[in-house]
């Protein structure tokens, strides 16, 4: 599972911007999704030489109580969760008590931390690192996060204290398909996962290389392995309001960051939520492979059932390449359906294309509908090749990419998709100019 980091300091000295840095997308077009809103305080960071989840404690507990506990409650969460914290201080208005306060706190929990100094930028860089030399801490790492600079050496400072990666349990061959199943709390996650596993039901704590937080459970169903990555919903748990309490986006986007295909798990009788599209904007970031399925399908009336499907449709815009799915985890109805989505979703997920085939398209995308002139110049797009699976990548040569604009780029992921029979999976197109 991904270590976590999180982002600790005083309003306004450049948390939500520093987290945009560190979060953002290399998907300039998953990024402007139209519909997806986007979670502002749980990401994943892909800058360094392994990922993490980053969370911008900033606002997390509410913004109408004073400084001082939204403070400390801030720390609290951060020093909980997070395998290192990186405390940011602000360069322009220099050292503060409440800084003080926070490393104090910091160092009486002995959790590893980073002290960036942010807004270094138009400063002289020495000079605005000398002033928190008082803090006494044997490294400050110079940032200006508004222009994207320090990064690097942010991620210098933080990846010693990274654990190293552990070493798989299972053979990745054997394990088959892995799957997260993630969602709101109560949707059904664990009555899915429960009746996934179906007669000959394993005890949780029985599988070899099962830990508290993180649970893989090999199935079979219909002659296939699968793993499923389950973050809590095999423990079984007695009350509503604990399932709500363990809801964690930080295990969520681990369980994300672990599978090779999603099962979002929405109730039907409640439609699509913004929680729900965030989660999904989650898997998108992480180019996972997805299949949305509608639980409870049991309890709902024609009108009901009416009423799910257009929501589908309408707030799902932006992932109709994703299959729904509608399932009753409670009686146990759609499941084999839902596991060959999964199959599908995969097998579109690893497929594989040769140059010339995607060149051949290319040249038919191009030729039956070029990009409009930028300034009386036309993008050209020249060439295409294979740039890797899972997702399935495009890497698209041409001149004037920059200028594209992201519907003809929808155009084209389209006219791909149709092309090679994706289903269920992100398709990445990458463009390149010259040669
Ligand atoms: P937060 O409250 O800690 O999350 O702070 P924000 O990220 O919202 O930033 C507060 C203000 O500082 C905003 O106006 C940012 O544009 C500005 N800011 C953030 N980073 C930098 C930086 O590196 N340099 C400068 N000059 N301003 C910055
Ligand atoms: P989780 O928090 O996502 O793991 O949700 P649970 O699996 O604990 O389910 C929450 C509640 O929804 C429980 O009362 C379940 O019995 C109920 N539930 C789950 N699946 C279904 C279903 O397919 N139909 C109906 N009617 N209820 C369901």
């Amino acid at each position: 599972m991904l270590p976590v980091v999180a982002l600790v300091g005083r309003p306004n000295v450049g948390k939500s911007t520093l987290f945009n840095v560190l979060t953002r997308t290399r998907d300039a077009l998953v990024a402007d999704q139209p519909g997806l809103t986007r979670d502002r305080h749980y990401g994943i960071c892909h800058h360094g030489s392994r990922p993490f989840v980053v969370v911008d404690t900033g606002g997390l507990s509410g913004e109408d109580e004073g400084i001082d506990v939204l403070m400390a409650r801030q720390v609290q969460l951060a020093i909980g969760e997070a395998t290192i914290v990186v405390f940011v201080t602000d360069a322009r208005a220099g050292l503060m008590a409440q800084d003080r306060e926070i490393l104090g706190d910091l160092r009486k929990r002995g959790k590893p931390f980073v002290v960036a100094v942010n807004k270094t930028d138009g400063l002289d860089e020495h000079a605005s690192l000398a002033d928190f030399a008082a803090l006494g801490v044997d490294r400050l790492v110079p940032l200006a996060a508004s222009h994207g600079r320090g990064v690097d050496g942010l991620m210098n400072a933080i990846e010693p204290h990274l654990p190293d990666e552990a070493p798989e349990e299972v053979p990745a061959t054997e394990e088959g398909i892995r799957v997260a199943i993630v969602g709101r709390p109560n949707v059904g996650k664990s009555t899915l996962v429960n009746r996934l596993l179906g007669e000959d039901r394993v005890v949780v704590s029985d599988i070899a290389g099962t830990t508290r937080d993180s649970i893989r459970v090999p199935i079979e169903r219909d002659g296939k392995r699968y793993t499923l990555i389950d973050t809590a919903g095999v423990r079984r748990r007695a009350r509503v309001e604990e399932a709500i309490e363990k809801f964690s986006i930080i295990k969520t986007l681990q369980s994300i960051a672990a599978a090779q295909v999603v099962i979002l798990l929405l109730d039907a009788s409640e439609g699509v939520s913004e929680q729900d599209a965030t989660l999904i904007g989650h898997v998108l970031n992480e180019s996972r492979a997805l299949v949305v399925v509608a639980n409870k399908w049991d309890n709902l009336t024609k009108y009901q059932r009416e009423q799910c499907e257009v929501s589908l449709e309408r707030r799902l815009d932006f992932v109709q390449w994703a299959e729904r799915i509608f399932i009753s985890a409670k009686h146990g109805s759609g499941l084999r359906e839902l596991m060959k989505a999964v199959d599908r979703a995969y097998a579109s997920a690893i497929k594989k294309f040769s140059s010339s085939e995607l060149n051949r398209a290319l040249e038919t995308a191009y030729q039956s509908y070029q990009p409009p002139l930028v300034r009386g110049h036309a993008p050209k797009l020249r060439y295409a090749h294979p740039g890797g699976t899972n997702p399935p990548t495009v890497v698209i040569h041409g001149s004037r990419t920059k200028h594209l604009a992201d519907s003809y780029k929808r155009y084209l992921e389209n006219f791909f998709r149709k092309r090679f029979k994706l289903v269920g999976t992100p398709l990445r197109l990458e463009f390149r100019d010259g040669e």
